[in-house]
């Protein structure tokens, strides 16, 4: 799972880090094949994103904004890889 992880300059950006944590509680993916990532639909992983980013939110961050930092990094990922065929 955490094979295909990158060590990226976007991180420290607010929506790199966004995304790392949801990608860390398993809430979202990277496409293996084109490198998107992917909402998984996962309630459970989402919760667990966002008690992450509310108990360890960036330096300077409150926790509400870190919550809101994760609502609007899924707002921009899609539930599907824009470049997969569908229904695979
Ligand atoms: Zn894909």
């Amino acid at each position: 799972m955490l094979m295909t992880r990158e060590k990226r300059t976007a991180t420290r950006t607010l929506t790199g880090w966004a995304i790392a944590v949801l990608q860390e509680a398993g809430a979202i993916r990277e496409c293996e094949y084109h490198g998107w990532m992917q909402d998984r639909g996962d309630p459970h992983a989402r919760e667990l994103a966002y008690e992450f980013a509310r108990h360890d939110p960036p330096p300077g961050l409150s926790p509400e904004a870190a919550a809101v930092a994760i609502t609007e990094a899924l707002d921009s990922i899609g539930d599907t890889c824009p470049e997969c065929p569908p229904g695979v």
